[in-house]
């Protein structure tokens, strides 16, 4: 294969040959087909307080470099994979109950499967995904999450977070929904033991943002911490960026959006409906 890497696959340690998605492809082709999707929400993709152009499902920002071998990333991951699409697709179609009840009922979303066996393969595909963003920049994956992809029962240093991005609600609901972002990763090493084995990052599915943070703090608010152990994922609530900063960068930009932040913070600002 002629994406052989010398790099060993981070989940089993075979030569890597497979390009993993930083978001699965059918998130994509769904929401974008092939085209570039800068115009979509791309003003609200806010890093470090700055505009950034969301990057096509083509470019380089979309997969990583070979990390994992073709039969950990199309055979060994497919029931997390599956349990990911689910989940997914039952958010975007249950988003309603979502706001109303501020918690992701993990009963519901596998309906008649048994989600004491979905809720472990859902938690692995966030491991899959935390990993990859790790392996892609030479970074170790930590061991524990490494061995529980075997494991039906374990215990782990990634704590899961899941919020609602209020800053997601300034947007039009189908550009909303059709928002993919990935968060800067960060290790926090620390001045006495150098460097540690501390991350934080997240991803962001439209409105929903998903927090990763390896042993390192979990912020207040941004929802109960979740580790595969509940079948129930309670939401917390942030913004990305405020109204007023997005209403300045539609005017630096000069983006058709403006008028519609403006007549959101006449009439009230940004609800999360
Ligand atoms: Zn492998």
């Amino acid at each position: 294969m002629d994406e052989t890497t010398n790099k060993p696959c981070w989940i089993c340690g075979a030569p890597s040959d497979s390009r993993e998605h930083i978001f699965k492809k059918s998130d994509f082709v769904r929401r974008y087909g092939n085209l570039p999707f800068k115009h979509i929400g791309g003003m609200l993709h806010f890093k470090n307080r700055k505009c950034r152009n969301v990057p096509s499902p083509k470019s380089k920002i979309a997969s990583y470099d070979p990390i994992i071998c073709s039969n950990c990333n199309n055979n060994k991951s497919q029931p997390w994979d599956r349990a990911y699409e689910i989940f997914e697709k039952w958010i975007f179609a249950n988003s309603q109950l979502i706001f109303d009840n501020r918690f992701i009922p993990l009963e519901l979303v596998y309906d008649d499967e048994t989600y004491t066996y979905q809720c472990p393969n859902l938690y692995k595909y966030f491991v899959k995904a935390f990993g990859c963003r790790l392996a892609s920049i030479d970074f170790p994956v930590p061991k524990d999450l490494v061995s529980l992809l075997d494991e039906e029962y374990f215990q782990t240093g990634l704590r899961l977070c899941f919020s609602i991005n209020r800053t997601t609600f300034a947007m039009l609901p189908n550009d909303r929904d059709n928002l993919l972002g990935v968060g800067d990763l960060y290790r926090i090493d620390s001045k006495s033991k150098g460097v540690m084995e501390r991350y934080s990052w997240f991803i962001d599915i439209g409105w929903l943002r998903i927090w990763f943070f390896y042993l390192d703090e979990v912020p207040c608010g941004l929802g109960a911490h979740w580790t595969s152990d509940s079948a129930c994922l309670y939401l917390g609530e942030f913004e990305s960026a405020t109204l007023d900063e997005l209403i300045e960068g539609a005017k630096n930009e000069n983006a058709p959006i403006l008028a519609h932040l403006e007549n959101l913070k006449q009439n009230g600002g940004i609800k999360i409906k």
